[in-house]
């Protein structure tokens, strides 16, 4: 049983064939330029591979209510050609089986949960730390959408008095994106962060903010497990400096065994940067009742 998966990102269209196991059997990768130009390529791969449906795991913001007349549809993205964009209706449009639909980093967070490190958890956040920031969180077992979706990247963390930089976010002055997003370690520090591997003030700055940020999550979602991905955390002497500063800022209040084990707490992506596309998979799985 074959099914199709698209991880949509706002600079490569990542389309694959994954059977029920979530096994990935085949991958390419298709540059996202504009929906007339990258759309059609999209949809040749698909054509002929008897796929039984597809799941999309998508940038957003996106609409994820089904009852909404734009359901299936990019939103208010800053990338003008996909805003407001049919990518569900166009794909059914053409391909004529199920469409599942959800957020990248929803994709994500199902694909560690189904396949990965948190697996048989019920209760789990994937946070994407790279040129932007975003997270998916699994819920009781569910992916939460709410009333449009989590933008965990967006939440208010306060800048740091000694921090010389600024804010690249265009709607905030002291959020994660803003403050500790790949675009803003770069222009705080003049130099992208794998130049500045040696640099330690990078580092303590940006692991202080990321563990702001988690607490806050783990305080809010109550997560079993947290997992964090993206080009920045390819910079894995990040991991110790961020479960050091959680503890300290949780400060002992939660007490669970969960939080006694920081190292199993707090974790890298498992899923060698697979782990969206096999979500696109589960969401293509979930789909096919
Ligand atoms: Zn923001």
């Amino acid at each position: 049983m074959n099914y199709g998966a698209l991880e949509a990102g706002g600079t490569k269209m990542v389309v694959a064939i994954g059977d029920e196991n979530g096994r990935i059997l085949e991958q390419q990768s298709i540059p996202t330029t504009t929906p007339d130009e990258t759309m059609p390529k999209i949809i040749e791969y698909f054509k002929g591979k008897e796929i039984r449906t597809l799941g999309v795991a998508c940038f957003g913001p996106i609409d994820l209510n089904k009852s909404s007349k734009t359901y299936g549809y990019i939103t208010s993205t800053p990338k003008t050609a996909w805003k407001n964009f049919n990518i569900v209706g166009c794909l059914k449009d053409a391909l004529r089986i199920p469409v599942g639909f959800d957020t990248d980093v929803n994709g994500s967070i199902l694909g560690e949960i189904t396949y990965g490190c948190a697996k048989g958890l019920t209760d789990a956040i994937y946070l994407t730390i790279g040129t932007g920031i975003g997270g998916g969180v699994m819920s009781n077992g569910r992916l939460l959408h709410g009333m449009l979706h989590p933008e965990l990247g967006h939440i208010r963390i306060g800048k740091r008095a000694d921090d010389k930089g600024s804010s690249v976010c265009p709607f905030h002055d002291d959020c994660l994106e803003g403050l500790a997003s790949g675009v803003s370690i770069e222009k705080r520090w003049g130099k992208k962060g794998v130049e500045l591997k040696d640099n330690e003030e990078v580092w303590e700055l940006e692991a202080d903010y990321i563990a702001t940020a988690l607490v806050n999550y783990c305080l809010t979602l109550s997560p079993q497990k947290i997992i964090l991905g993206g080009g920045v955390m390819h910079q894995e002497q990040l991991f110790p400096l961020i479960r050091n500063k959680f503890r300290d800022k949780m400060a002992g209040y939660i007490q669970t065994k969960e939080l006694e084990n920081l190292d199993e707490y707090i974790v890298p992506a498992s899923l060698h940067d697979d782990q969206g596309i096999m979500g696109a998979v589960k969401i293509a799985i979930d789909a096919d009742k």
